[in-house]
């Protein structure tokens, strides 16, 4: 450890102005009732802290007390908090409650010791509430204080119940009631479990970095020439849940011309400014009509000469799949082509996307240049996926599927990976089971394509394998325009 434990955590309450409250102090703040601080801590274990609000929110107006909870079923409680992670079970200990606190007179006691004694609440739990409810000194060790005390060095433990046994011998107690807040703020925000911001973190100098391996800047390809433009494509499985782990830094750090992005399960009217106003892009969106799902969306510093949205066919544009802009000298095409889905049930639908795709692109091609951009929801050949074998009568990997890219591929367009690499074990898809992206076992279901014409305009292709976030990484093209628009 090499600067006080106060310097550190001076710093980290200076950085974490303005970020969010989490959501138990902040109904803490608003209320200062106990009962909802229970509650809404229960609620919160392993959920993020939106959904736990909305929860909250939708629970508290039928059960705003501890009699209202007595009258609800535990299938109405159920259905209030879902989606919330474990809402069976939380509506198990839910309504169990009332009863459980007839025994401390109808009150939520006050001490870590009785606190336990309730359905639902462990240590962590019960520390947060007599913290936060009660203002009474108690270390609640989430895995984030957890994580960043010994990143510091400050302790040496293996699990969060010896780092709260740890930090109760040498924390001074008054760090005790805050230190949940401003680690768990600064350790979604910036010291994150998966590649830390080393490289923007304030306490940088300081920090003796302990078992951590900092996150890697993408690679900057040097520019070849003044025209030589760099587009990047990224699932991103979500861009509200991405804005949390920082994309908007992202995009800053990309320095792409054009980011195509899909998988936003947003409408614009659900996104914050900062998402779609970032500096130096103009941001162009399309949105399935079903809310949270697909969706593409386009950041560019180039100025198109024109937008358009779908295939002009509804059963397909009603998915918000697809987006193309045309430049003076090329067509940019951001696709998110359908997954073949569980059982293969819209194995058909997508190889009718994937066909009307290709005419829309072939009749462009016979303009001008067309790059192609996005999640194929394909791996092509053996090489392009861990364990082809294994997989073959799976979504993304069926014959009809590879078959479709292989006449793709005949019909006039570019795998640009493949002009420059042709090894396999280059993925860009990860399953989040198994370990599967610390294992390596992927997919490479990401492609930008050009038509057959424009090779000569592909300066490289690669995939950015660090970049964390997602499911998916991006996947990167560096490509040469002749004309830019004003
Ligand atoms: S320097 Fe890195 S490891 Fe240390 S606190 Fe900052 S983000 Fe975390």
């Amino acid at each position: 450890m090499t600067a006080p434990i106060k310097h550190l955590l001076d710093i980290v309450a200076k950085e974490v102005e303005g970020l969010k409250v989490p959501v138990v102090d902040l109904i803490a703040v608003q209320t200062k009732d106990p009962f909802k601080v229970l509650v809404a801590t229960i609620l919160s274990a392993r959920t993020k802290d939106e959904t736990t609000a909305q929860a909250a929110e939708r629970l508290f107006k039928h059960a705003p007390d501890q009699q209202g909870l007595a009258h609800l079923s535990e299938e109405k409680i159920a259905k209030l908090i879902y989606p919330v992670g474990f809402y069976r079970n939380k509506a198990k200990y839910l309504i169990k409650l009332p009863n459980v606190l007839e025994a401390f007179g109808n009150r939520v006691p006050d001490t870590v010791e009785q606190l336990v004694t309730l359905p639902g609440v462990g240590r962590k739990t019960a520390n947060l509430v007599v913290s936060v409810a009660f203002h009474k000194p108690a270390i609640c060790v989430d895995t984030h204080v957890h994580r960043i005390m010994n990143i510091w060095g400050y302790v040496k433990t293996k699990d969060p119940l010896q780092t709260e046994m740890a930090l109760r011998k040498k924390l001074p107690k008054k760090y005790w009631i805050k230190v949940n807040s401003l680690l768990v703020a600064y350790g979604q925000a910036i010291c994150r479990p998966v590649a830390p911001h080393c490289d923007r973190c304030a306490l940088n100098e300081v920090c003796p970095q302990i078992g951590v391996t900092p996150r890697k800047i993408p690679k900057k390809i040097p520019a070849k020439g003044k025209n030589n433009k760099k587009f990047i494509s990224w699932n991103v499985n979500g861009i509200r849940a991405m804005e949390k782990k920082g994309f908007v830094d992202m995009i800053q750090e990309f320095d792409a011309d054009i980011i195509a992005i899909q998988e936003t399960k947003a409408h614009p009217d659900q996104l914050s400014d900062s998402l779609k106003n970032i500096p130096g892009y103009t941001s162009y969106w399309h949105s399935a009509e079903k809310k949270g799902y697909s969706g593409v969306a386009i950041y560019s510093r180039l100025t198109p000469l024109s937008i358009s949205f779908g295939l002009n066919e509804p059963a397909f544009d009603k998915e918000g799949r697809i987006q193309t802009l045309e430049f003076p000298d090329f067509f940019f095409i951001n696709i998110y082509f359908p997954n073949a889905g569980h059982g293969l049930k819209r194995l058909d639908y997508k190889i009718q996307f994937n066909k009307a795709v290709q005419d829309h692109a072939q009749k462009l091609a016979t303009q001008k240049s067309v790059v192609i951009c996005g999640d194929y929801n394909v791996a092509h050949k053996p090489i392009d996926l861990k364990n082809p074998k294994e997989n073959e009568s799976n979504a993304g990997y069926t014959l009809q599927e590879r078959k479709w890219m292989d006449t793709f591929l005949d019909n006039g367009f570019l795998d640009t990976f493949r002009l420059f690499n042709t090894e396999a074990g280059h993925y860009t898809w990860w399953s989040y089971r198994y370990n599967a992206r610390a294992r390596d076992i992927g997919w490479r279901i990401d492609y930008f394509c050009v038509d057959k014409n424009s090779p000569s305009r592909v300066a490289d292709a690669s995939i950015l394998k660090t970049v964390m976030g997602s499911d998916h990484c991006p996947v990167q093209l560096d490509f040469f325009v002749d004309k830019i628009s004003s």
